[in-house]
């Protein structure tokens, strides 16, 4: 009996190879599929000569966290987290649009359960509410 490698590996070795910069030793993904091969955005537009120096700084970077490793994109949101991120925007929107003295009932009732509110937002909230005090 013959055993195959798993589909998966053989898939993630050959994206990796097809990915890579062509210029010796460098670590980035290629860019740019241009007239020296496909390259990364550093080595595209330098002349030859100058390759090895680019990737030595390439590599120098990386080894000292200066670049930011290639992150996978974040996952898309599921319908319930994007039900959830929808009501909080109808919360924080729709309270403003419902009620324009909604703020100004607000601040009365927490002066009402014994908030200290400020001699500006007392007077505030009655001349919105046409209270006489
Ligand atoms: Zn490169």
């Amino acid at each position: 009996m013959k055993f195959s490698k798993p589909f998966v590996e053989q898939t993630e070795n050959l994206s990796d190879a097809r990915l890579a910069c062509q210029a010796h030793n460098c670590s980035r993904n290629w860019a740019v599929d241009g007239p020296s091969g496909r390259l990364c955005g550093a080595h595209a537009w330098a002349d030859v000569m100058d390759w090895g120096s680019i990737t030595a700084k390439i590599t120098s970077d990386q080894l000292m966290g200066r670049v930011k490793r290639y992150e996978e994109p974040a996952a898309p949101m599921t319908d319930d987290e994007k039900r959830r991120t929808v009501l909080r925007f109808k919360n924080i929107l729709g309270n403003a649009d419902k009620d324009p003295k909604g703020w100004a009932k607000r601040l009365q009732r927490q002066e009402a359960d014994g908030a200290a509110l400020s001699p500006i937002q007392k007077k505030a909230w009655r001349d919105v509410l046409r209270v006489v005090s």
